[in-house]
């Protein structure tokens, strides 16, 4: 299992001051498995800062952008968006937050998604949390959740539910082969839900931490060496 979430740096272009690479964990799952529900349990536990591709889609089309109009009738079909808008939105998003930790909900949803934000972040996620849960299960939450929007009609929610099969579990299943996936069981209340994605988060936590101990106790010891070299070099002064 691929555990690395800290942070790796890269040159800048004029090569100069290397600039940190922010730790992004992908949520993926199909819709109304419970991604949004999870991401503010994470937000509050660990310190991410939450990104819902959907949610940026939205305001996109909320604020008037000349993209809206598409964006608007791709969502409505439950089509996937082209990479190039929602990567923009993605990118904006994180170089505004000040964070270096992420949660990207909901994206990528299809291959083309994924190399489009490696390509243009040269951002690798730390690993790929995806929530398991079976159709019926999904469409129940999504009919009973009264968000208001306009593709939770059971007409877009089957055709949401056909592009996940088709483009967005081929994405999981590349993580799968590459050992990045947390798979969780989603079909059960959010507290036990919640029980295993905070399991997952501290033991990565935890496998990074053994770094910083050995990191203070290779502190430690270059302190005594210097105490001990300070006290002879006094010794020596004072004629002992
Ligand atoms: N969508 C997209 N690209 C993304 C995320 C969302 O094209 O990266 C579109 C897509 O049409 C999808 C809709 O936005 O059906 C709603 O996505 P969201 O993640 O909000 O809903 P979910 O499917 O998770 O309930
Ligand atoms: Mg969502």
């Amino acid at each position: 299992m691929e555990t690395d979430v800290g942070v790796s740096t890269s040159e800048e272009a004029n090569g100069s001051a290397a600039k940190k690479k922010p730790t992004v964990v992908f949520v993926l799952g199909g819709p109304g498995s419970g991604k949004g529900t999870q991401c503010a349990y994470i937000v509050e536990h660990f310190g991410f800062t939450h990104f819902s591709a959907g949610d940026l889609l939205r305001g996109e089309i909320d604020s008037g952008s000349e993209n809206g109009l598409m964006i608007k009738s791709m969502m409505n079909e439950g089509k996937i968006v082209p990479s190039e808008v929602t990567v923009k939105l993605l990118q904006k998003a994180m170089e505004e937050s000040g964070n270096e930790k992420f949660l990207i909900d909901g994206f990528p949803r299809n291959d083309e998604n994924r190399a489009a934000f490696a390509a243009v972040t040269g951002i690798e996620p730390a690993f790929v949390l995806f929530f398991d849960c079976p159709e019926e299960e999904m469409e129940r939450r999504i009919l009973n959740r009264n968000q208001g929007r306009d593709d939770d009609n059971i007409e877009t929610i089957r055709k949401r539910f056909k592009v996940f099969l088709q483009s967005s579990l081929p994405v999981v299943q590349y993580y799968e082969s590459i050992g990045k996936v947390h798979k969780i069981d989603a079909a059960r209340p959010v507290e036990e839900v919640f029980e295993s994605v905070k399991a997952v988060f501290t033991s990565i936590n935890e496998k990074v931490k053994p770094h910083g101990r050995v990191q203070q106790k290779s502190t430690l010891l270059k302190l005594q060496l210097k105490w001990k070299m300070s006290f002879l070099r006094n010794g020596v002064c004072k004629g002992y």
